[in-house]
């Protein structure tokens, strides 16, 4: 019988049980919030399974000495180390499609919310305003023929440009890498970054974190943006520099935004963003609506990470290939 470890995220009950491991493997919670409490759990296991909640770093990966896998719950892989594992003969892979859906309406969801105001006007009444009309939410622009940037034109940026055209959203996108024709199939038009910043009345991002996405949106992005444009942030924290953001928010140069991923999550209570979205004075909230990392959230696509991680441990643990390596180039099988 092999044996699964699932570092973070799910507790015992194990509930990542599912047929294919039936016979195959067990499947133990190690519900760690640090790697560092992996030390002398996961040395003997045969496959690993990491949400969010945690890093897996060089340290961690080289006492895997029986390993065949890390699967990655979830799309973006940042927080593992494909390199370290690769050269230990160690797969990474994600499960990239489960949630597709679910972020796409998120962002739709956080870009209606911030440009229409619908989560500021309930603040600004709970906290007393006592304009019960426009005047309390003015000015809004009308979101039919605004321009939408994606930046990242990827599974879950196409599928939210789709949703956008359904209001009317003139979508345009900026991915250096995105397939030739890709613009063409979906009505959307490419453009650099710099085009994308000054031509949006509201910015999406879709990319995932990497060297050359962190802090994307810095404070010379921010400034280039619009004045009074709007930004939803569900990819990953670190692809925009919250501090800039805040200031861009309390100057009043962006309208609002919407964030679901904090570089650190939870984030720290004095952290410049969260003191301003926890703002009290006054009956005019800053426009900005904070979720904990919950856009890949729905009871379906949780299951369907299950199936699909399991699915690929039983694949690789029974000697195939893994369908969805995201670390090929550093794999070097084991002698
Ligand atoms: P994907 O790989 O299908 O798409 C990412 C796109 O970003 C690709 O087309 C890629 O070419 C593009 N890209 C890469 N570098 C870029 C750059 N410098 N500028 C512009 N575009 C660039 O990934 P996906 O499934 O669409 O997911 C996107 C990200 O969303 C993931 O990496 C993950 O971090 C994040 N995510 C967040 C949640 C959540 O709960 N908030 C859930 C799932 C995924």
């Amino acid at each position: 019988m092999f044996r699964i470890g699932i570092t973070d995220f799910l507790t015992d009950p194990a509930p990542l049980r599912t047929a294919v491991l039936d016979g195959l493997a067990t499947v133990e919670c190690l519900a760690a919030r640090d790697e560092s409490e992996l030390a002398g759990r996961i040395e003997g296991l045969d496959a690993l399974i990491v949400f969010h909640d945690i890093k897996l770093t060089e340290a961690t990966i080289s006492r895997l000495d029986a390993c065949r896998l890390i699967v990655r719950g979830g799309v973006g892989f940042d927080n593992v180390d494909g390199v370290a594992a690769g050269r230990r003969g160690i797969w990474v892979c994600n499960v990239p499609d489960y949630g597709v859906d679910e972020v796409a309406d998120h962002a739709m969801g956080m870009i209606l919310t911030v440009v229409r105001k619908i989560a500021y006007a309930d603040r600004a009444l709970r906290n007393g305003a006592t304009a019960w009309n426009n005047e309390l939410v003015a000015p809004v622009p009308r979101l039919a023929n605004s321009v939408l940037g994606v930046i990242g034109l990827g599974r879950i940026g196409t599928a939210t440009a789709l949703r956008a055209k359904a209001f009317k959203l003139r979508v345009v996108a900026c991915d250096p890498y995105v397939p030739p024709g890709r613009d063409k199939a979906l009505g959307v038009e490419l453009m650099s970054l710099r085009e994308l910043l000054s031509v949006s009345d509201i910015i999406s991002l879709h990319t995932p974190l990497t060297d050359e996405t962190r802090h994307l949106i810095g404070p010379h992005a921010l400034r280039a943006m619009k004045p009074g444009s709007v930004l939803v942030n569900t990819s990953r924290g670190a692809v925009v520099d919250l501090p800039a953001l805040a200031e861009a928010l309390r100057s009043g140069h962006l309208a609002g935004a919407g964030i679901d991923v904090m570089p650190v999550e939870p984030p720290e209570a004095e952290h410049p963003l969260i003191s301003l979205w926890k703002r009290k004075e006054g009956d005019r909230p800053p426009n900005l609506v904070i979720t904990p990392h919950i856009a890949f959230y729905s009871v379906m696509g949780i299951t369907e990470i299950h199936e699909k991680a399991t699915a690929e441990i039983a694949r690789v643990l029974g000697g195939d290939k893994p369908r969805n390596p995201v670390n090929v180039e550093h794999f070097v099988p084991r002698a």
